[in-house]
């Protein structure tokens, strides 16, 4: 049977969202909670208590299944979390934990991939084939569209776009590696920057956004007084734009996409990113690869949530024998 809805849930460091979706990316009902601090089995609760509240009043053959975005190295073949560094989810098993508990068949991916799937169907990258995208927020993550297939890599592990090294003497990634894409442009690198700027004349605009309290400053002031033309911000983010911009140089090389979609918290809300990226594509990638076009992402939010659900009906649907 063609179940009609999907849940998808949208788990990061700080907040999980859920959502009641419908085959064409309509969200009917959705929720946002805090992530809980602690062990892994809150979250879990949390989780439960979520697709719960969604799924209420709908009956359980109506639901292909349940698909969740973690902030987690997955092996998308074994379905397990390999490792997780906001979350202590590392070795859990999430996908049989949640199963035994709604009754519904689960998918978990990384949440990179699942705001790419979203971002693919019912996004700005509806139609392409072969595109990339980025998400920018308190980490880097991504997706790899390769011939209308999310690719996944021999583990399933693959797309980590955020880890790719562009300076061998750069700083420390959270990860535990040295001058990734993830320590330039993150949230922290943002904030890092801020704050350096606040401490000279010319970061004044962006200490007194902050109230003169430098501890105050966050990525979405700088991106604020970016976006109203201060100086400071503007160097910082351009440069932020210019080094996703030279990661992208290689990949669009490599890979030749016609589309490269920039999303996430940083990503969406900053048009310089997508200027500086831009440029340096167009004046340094290979010839014949510079019609890329570099646009934001449109689903915002919700990404993650209608991707996850795209996931749990892709895995019924494969389950059931039904074509896409
Ligand atoms: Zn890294």
């Amino acid at each position: 049977m063609r179940a009609s809805y999907a849940i998808g849930l949208d788990v990061g460091g700080t907040r999980i969202a859920a959502g009641l979706v419908e085959r064409k990316g309509r969200i009917v009902k959705e929720m946002r909670t805090s992530t809980p601090k602690g062990g892994p089995f809150g979250v879990v609760d949390a989780i439960i208590d979520a697709i719960g509240e969604v799924a209420t009043g709908v009956h359980a053959s109506e639901i292909a299944g349940i698909g969740i975005g973690l902030p987690a190295q997955i092996d998308f073949g074994r379905q397990t979390v390999e490792f997780c560094t906001n979350l202590p989810l590392g070795g859990v098993d999430m996908r049989g934990l949640v199963m035994s508990r709604t009754k519904h068949s689960v998918a978990i991916d990384n949440d990179g991939h699942t705001a790419a799937l979203g971002e693919s169907r019912f996004g700005a990258a509806k139609g392409a084939r072969d595109f990339l995208m980025v998400t920018v927020g308190t980490g880097v993550g991504g997706g790899v569209f390769i011939a209308g297939e999310l690719y996944r890599g021999h583990r399933g592990l693959g797309g980590e776009i955020g880890h790719m090294v562009v300076d061998l003497d750069g700083p420390d990634c959270p990860c535990g590696g040295k001058g990734h894409l993830e320590a330039f442009v993150a949230r922290p690198a943002i904030i890092r920057e801020g704050r350096a700027a606040a401490e000279t004349y010319r970061g004044s605009g962006i200490l007194r956004r902050a109230g003169d309290d430098p501890g105050l400053i966050t990525a979405e002031l700088v991106i604020e007084a970016a976006n109203a033309g201060d100086e400071a911000a503007a160097e910082i983010m351009g440069r932020v734009g210019h080094v996703l911009g030279e990661a992208l140089v290689g990949l669009v090389n490599l890979l030749n996409p016609q589309l490269v979609v920039i999303g996430g918290g940083i990503g969406e809300t900053c048009p310089l990113i997508i200027e500086r990226a831009t440029q340096a594509i167009s004046s340094e990638a290979l010839a014949g690869r510079r019609d890329v076009h570099v646009v934001p992402a449109e689903l915002g939010n919700d990404a993650g949530v209608v991707g996850a659900a795209a996931l749990a009906f892709d895995e019924h649907d494969s389950r059931e024998g039904l074509h896409r």
